[in-house]
Parts: structure tokens; sequence; C-alpha cells
């Protein structure tokens, strides 16, 4: 008997889709009319079975597809599996190895099989074909069966890249989602931390006001400065407190839109009021260019406040002895109102390549600004991201050298749709 006790403790099934076992189909009728046998096969292993996968549509072929038959019983195709080679048994009846064979049982009589390899080495089955008759076999024919065997290996291989491709894809999106998981994770504990951090930042900087009063009021001027420095490293550091829970608070979904009617107008004079001063700081000149007919929108009006104050101080703080403005106009579009808002500058500018990554958080355009001018680069990320919860943008044009113009523009009446999923797109 053969030796079917060395075939490999398990074997594994390999997935085939429907679209290959047509193709297949349609070799294998053709191999066995070649042959002029009824049986042509293709068969697939199963942990502890064989399977007719493929089988020859042909008169008299005792094989069904889906058929199983159990290993370890002195099949032909078994032993071409555990060997890795071909067999070939030209008449089991005058083979005293091969005379009670299973197949014999259902006439078939003579065999020439060769195993189907998997990309990865192990065992997928077997390409044969059995005959009633004395099968003698010559070189071209087992040429064929070779060309059919290769044929199938190399839908494998295309198989296999599919499946790789898929694993590699299903472990991306999982990776993804764990890594989104942990990010909302973090933006939730850090929106959640918002009160834990403000509180006693306010503490320090009512503190120090409050000593300073009182030390301009016993005569102990000498302790003014360095409470002064108490007070503005605490207004530094509460401000970049309060940016970095702005951008955790958006991210976690949490950020809230509350639009309401106001004067255009009233709230660019505020916005001014409060810039004034970093703007002269650097010996600038504002310009303010504010069309007639703003009128009133329904928006909110803190996010676009605090996008104006970002790019304003920004433009103030990259602007030496040079000239901002601000120009504001209202639009009329098929679409509806818009307001457009820009701030242009004459300062340093931006160079060409850096213009997209200044709406990425924590990046500047040069690392030597954050030397000279300070900063955290989230200034415009989160004036991104609010102007887009407003169903606007903003955008940017620069001249490395020349200046700088960033423009918002939003739509008079705020959308209502999910604000917070447009600033995340
Ligand atoms: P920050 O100003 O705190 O660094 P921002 O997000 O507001 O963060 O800006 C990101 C970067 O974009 C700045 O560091 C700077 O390099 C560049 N930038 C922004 N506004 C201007 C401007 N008006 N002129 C030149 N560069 C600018």
């Amino acid at each position: 008997m053969p030796d079917t006790e060395s075939h490999p403790a398990s074997y594994q099934k390999h997935e085939v889709p429907l679209e290959y076992l047509t193709k297949w189909q349609e070799a294998i009728d053709v191999l066995a009319s070649i042959y002029k046998v009824p049986a042509g096969l293709i068969m697939r292993v199963l942990p502890q079975q064989i399977e007719v996968l493929i089988s020859s549509r042909r008169e008299n072929n005792p094989y069904e597809p889906g058929e199983k038959a159990n290993l370890k019983t002195g099949l032909y195709c078994e032993t071409v599996m555990s060997s890795r080679d071909m067999l070939h048994v030209p008449n089991a009846l005058k083979d005293p190895d091969w005379k009670d064979n299973p197949d014999v049982d259902l006439n078939m009589i003579s065999y020439i099989g060769m195993p189907l390899i998997w990309p990865d080495n192990t065992v997928f089955g077997t390409v044969c074909v059995l005959d009633e008759q004395e099968l003698n076999s010559n070189a071209d024919y087992i040429q064929l069966i070779k060309q059919f065997k290769d044929m199938i290996e190399r839908d494998f291989q295309m198989l296999k890249r599919n499946e790789d491709l898929e694993t590699a894809s299903r472990e991306l999106a999982e990776a993804r989602e764990l890594a989104d998981r942990a990010n909302s994770a973090k933006s939730a504990f850090l929106a959640n931390m918002s009160h834990e951090l403000r509180t006693p930042m306010n503490a320090i900087i009512g503190y120090s006001e409050l000593l300073m009063e009182e030390a301009a009021d016993t005569d102990q001027e000498d302790s003014v400065p360095d409470l002064l420095k108490i007070h503005q490293a605490g207004n530094h550091l509460l401000s970049l407190i309060n940016s970095v829970l702005d951008l955790s608070k958006i991210e976690a979904g949490r950020m809230e839109v509350f639009a309401e009617d106001f004067d255009v107008a009233v709230l660019l004079d505020q916005v001014v009021g409060t810039v004034q001063p970093l703007i002269e700081k650097n010996n600038n000149r504002f310009v303010l260019l504010q069309a007639p007919d703003l009128g009133n929108v329904h928006q909110d009006a803190t996010k676009l406040r605090q996008s104006l104050l970002n790019l304003l101080s920004n433009a103030a703080k990259f602007t030496k002895d040079g000239t901002i403005t601000l120009n504001a106009e209202r639009e009329s579009q098929s679409d509806g109102e818009w307001l457009n808002i820009s701030v242009s500058d004459t300062g340093i500018g931006i160079p060409a390549d850096k213009l997209d990554e200044v709406f990425v958080e924590f990046s500047q355009a040069e690392a030597s600004t954050t030397r000279d001018h300070g900063g955290t680069g989230l200034g415009l990320p989160i004036s991104e991201r609010f102007c887009r919860m407003l169903g606007g943008d903003v955008g940017v044009s620069s001249i490395l050298g020349e200046g700088s113009t960033f423009t918002i523009r939003i739509p008079a009446i705020c959308p209502t749709v999910d604000a917070t999923e447009s600033a995340l797109k």
C-alpha cells in the first residue's frame, strides 16, 4: 500500500471565489476531453478529508462536486499530496500497491495527478484525471497536466494577493478605528479637564491682580514687576490651555454653535478695539475698510470674533512697521448672502510650500518663527474649524517677504446642519 501515514497532521482549507471555480470548470472539461477520460478533477484538501472541488462534465464520471472522502484511506490523491509529486498509476488492477484503493470500487483503475500548492507552500489539493481503462501516458500528456497545474497555481497567486490585500486593509481599518477611539478618548478627557485646568489658572491670575493692588496700596511697589510677570505668564498659559481645550472640544464633537442675530459692524468694532494695542506694538498702521451694507447676520458671534482675533493677532505678530488691513464685505449669491472678511498684512509672508500646513495643528511655517514670535500653531486650525462650523471656510494667499491675506467667508445665516461634523471634514 502507498504510504498514507506521512500526510501533515493538519491540512488547511483554502477558499476560492466563484469566478475562479467557473473558469477552472471550463479548463477541467477541456483537460478530460483531450485525455478522453471520464474524470478530470480538481481536489481540495480539508483538515481531515478531501473534496471534489471541480469535476469534468463527462459521461461515466462517477465524481460529483462537493463529494468528500476521508483521508488515510489509500487514495491516489493523498499520495500525491503527501509526496508533493506527480503520480501515474496506469492500471491499478495490475499493481499490488494500488489494486485495493477506494477509487477502484468506482471503476477508476488508472490515474495521473499532480499536487496543487498554495503560494505559502501548503497543499491545496490535486489536479488529476482518472479512467476506467488502462491509461498510458506520454510526455505531451504529462506536459499538458503540468500546464493546468501551473495555470491554477498562478490563479492561487492572484487569490493570495487579494487575500493579503483584504487582510491588510482590514487591519488598517482596525488600526484606524483604534486610533480614532484613542483620539476621541483623549479629546473627551481634555474637554472634561477643562474646568480642572482653568480654575487654578484663574485663581493664579486673580490673586496676582489682588496682590498687585495690595502692593500699590501698602507702598510695596518693588514687588509689582514680579507680580506683573506672574499675571502675564498666567494669562499666557490660560490662553494656551483655552486653545488646546477648544481643539479637543471640537474633536470630541462637543463644541456647539450658538447662532444669534448681531450687527457685524459692532462686532468688528469690538474686535478692532481688542487688537489695536497689539497692532501698534510693532509700529503697524491699521486700516479698516468696511462696506456700508454689512448689516445683521444670524451667526455664532463668539466663534467669528475669536477667528478674527486670531487672524488679526497673527498679522500684528508677523508684521513690523507695516500695514494691516481689515476688509469686510457682504455679498449676495444665488445660495444666499455671504460675509467676506479679509485680514491683509505687509509682513514676513509665508513660503508657498508651507501655505497648506498653516492650518495643521501645532504646525508653524518656519521653526524660526516660533523662536522670534512665539505661538503654538493652534490659532489657525481652530479658526478654520470654527469657520467650517459656521458653514464657511478660511483661505490664505501669501507672498514670502511681501505679506499675507487670510479671508474668512461665512454665510449670513448659519446653517443648522451638524456643525461639528462639517468642522471635522
Ligand atoms: P501661531 O501663530 O500660534 O504659531 P497659528 O496657527 O495662528 O499659530 O499660525 C500658524 C503659523 O502660520 C504661524 O506660526 C506662522 O508661521 C504662520 N502664519 C500665520 N499667520 C501669518 C501671517 N499673517 N504672516 C506670516 N505667517 C503667518
